[in-house]
């Protein structure tokens, strides 16, 4: 609304009703023009009504909402259920054109500003999360695998003739297959094992480097956030043996955002060496629907190159579900939730541990993984391999989900490639080495587990017994009155 319309307000309401009315608009007016002019995540939470006004005034902005349109095109974003589009908002156009995704649509300036702003506000939060140094980034409407063979696909045009990827084993599939859809061919560097901890081995990346040539290495693609007993790639070592040899470097940042040390392994790895691009997921990093990620770097260049690797036009859902909750959420509110993930984990591991104690096993020593804990089952083990595979199948009928419970020598083939003791991210078995046999149970203190928390504490008035349930439910006290069960029966 605008001044006129106020004053032509006070014909009918009293006018000083109508300022106080006018006042009040121009509090979220403010907000939105702070947004604007800075582009960054507002410290402060907005409230739904703010976010809800913002959204509608960059839905009028788009042709398919003109109240004269009259659309002639195959595209004109017609949608026929008002259900749907409500639930975009009448942001029907998408982002985007036919050449690149960050480009300006002439049909759609709401839907573009969108676009942009998310790209800016996500840009901010990766600087307060740890990358400082960041220069460039964009949501694109794909999950984590694909996004990164988005940027294998881009480095193709820069190395004609590379074939290979070199790719430090983690045992998760789809950052297995990124490089076989982009039509690479991974040259997977087995892990080391220091103290309980699985960690890059550099010599054998060198030598491979040396084996192979470095102009036939498409890229190294490395991983931060993983599951123990495996810790975050050696980043700095190998983004500067990346710059020695000339080859570029993407990193698997999947749900490193969360964890303060992730994100300044990749600060500090572009500091001293080279990274050309690190991708994370959407949903893992900010509580949204699975379908989005995030693709930043240190040259814009290369991200708008990437960004322009895109064919077509592109779902905005992703961008608009991460804009709506960095709004609702606030920089405050993100790094609270980021500070309560942090104090979790470390009552995770004292719990766990106290755990593993109580039955004879041991919480494994993996201090370089700030996600994932994990411990032995080695007695467990002993009475038969059935219950260790058993244990899985309990957590999960007890509704605990994301726990991994690791058998021996699992064999996985994925794309026509095996791996040997799939999941526990090492091809030999662990226990050979040290004379026990250790079977692995992996364990997120996920953000989602904070949120649920946070959401539950405020919500009910007994917040305080619901979030201390909540946390032993999550953590550990459920845990032993899973053996405490199974030594009923026996074990
Ligand atoms: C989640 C994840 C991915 C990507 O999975 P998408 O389903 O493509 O988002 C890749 N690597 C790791 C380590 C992951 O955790």
């Amino acid at each position: 609304m605008n001044s006129e319309i106020f004053s032509l307000s006070e014909r009918l309401v009293s006018s000083s009703y109508v300022r106080q009315g006018l006042q009040a608009r121009r509090a979220h007016e403010q907000l939105i023009r702070l947004l604007l002019q800075q582009g960054k995540c507002p410290e402060e939470e907005w409230s739904e009504s703010t976010v809800e006004l913002f959204l509608n005034e960059l839905a009028v902005m788009d042709s398919n909402n003109f109240l004269g349109n009259c659309g002639v095109g195959e595209r004109e974003g017609r949608v026929a259920s008002g259900l749907v589009a409500r639930r975009h908002y009448r942001l029907i156009h998408g982002i985007g054109r036919s050449g690149d995704i960050a480009a300006v649509q002439p049909k759609a300036a709401g839907s573009s500003l969108l676009n942009k702003i998310t790209n800016s506000v996500v840009l901010d939060v990766l600087r307060f999360t740890g990358v400082r140094s960041v220069s460039s980034c964009f949501v694109v409407p794909m999950a984590t695998g694909m996004s990164l063979t988005l940027c294998f696909l881009t480095l193709r045009h820069r190395r004609p003739g590379a074939r290979f990827i070199l790719w430090p084993r983690i045992d998760q599939k789809s950052c297995f297959k990124s490089m076989l859809t982009a039509g690479f061919e991974p040259v997977v560097i087995e892990n080391v094992l220091e103290g309980d901890e699985l960690r890059t081995n550099l010599e054998e990346v060198e030598r491979k480097i040396e084996e192979l040539g470095a102009e036939n290495f498409l890229c190294v693609h490395s991983t931060t956030s993983c599951f123990a007993p495996r810790v975050p790639d050696r980043l700095e070592e190998l983004a500067v043996l990346c710059a020695k040899h000339d080859i570029p470097h993407i990193v698997n940042n999947a749900y490193g955002m969360q964890s303060s040390k992730c994100m300044h392994l990749i600060q500090q790895g572009a500091r001293v060496g080279r990274i050309d691009a690190f991708v994370q997921s959407l949903d893992k990093n900010f509580m949204v629907p699975v379908g989005g990620a995030i693709i930043a770097g240190f040259d814009e260049n290369f991200i708008k190159e990437i960004s322009k690797m895109y064919p077509g036009r592109a779902s905005a859902s992703p961008s608009l579900d991460v804009l709506i909750t960095l709004l609702t959420l606030g920089a405050n509110g993100y790094k609270k939730l980021l500070a309560e993930r942090k104090e979790l984990y470390g009552h995770l591991a004292q719990e766990l541990s106290a755990l593993a104690e109580r039955h004879g096993e041991r919480l494994l020593h993996t201090p370089h993984n700030p996600i994932s804990l994990a411990m032995s089952l080695n007695r467990l083990q002993t009475h038969s391999t059935a219950a260790v595979t058993q244990l899985g199948s309990m957590l999960f009928t007890r509704q605990v989900s994301g726990a991994r419970v690791v058998p021996l020598g699992v064999e996985q083939t994925v794309s026509g490639h095996t791996f040997r003791g799939f999941m526990s991210h090492a091809c030999y078995f662990l226990g050979h080495i040290f004379n026990f046999k250790r079977q692995t149970i992996s364990y997120i203190p996920e953000l989602q587990c904070c949120i649920y928390c946070c959401r539950r504490a405020r919500a009910a008035p007994d917040s305080h017994m619901q979030h201390a349930e909540r946390r032993d439910h999550i953590g550990a006290g459920f845990v032993p009155g899973f053996f405490r069960e199974r030594g009923e029966k026996g074990f």
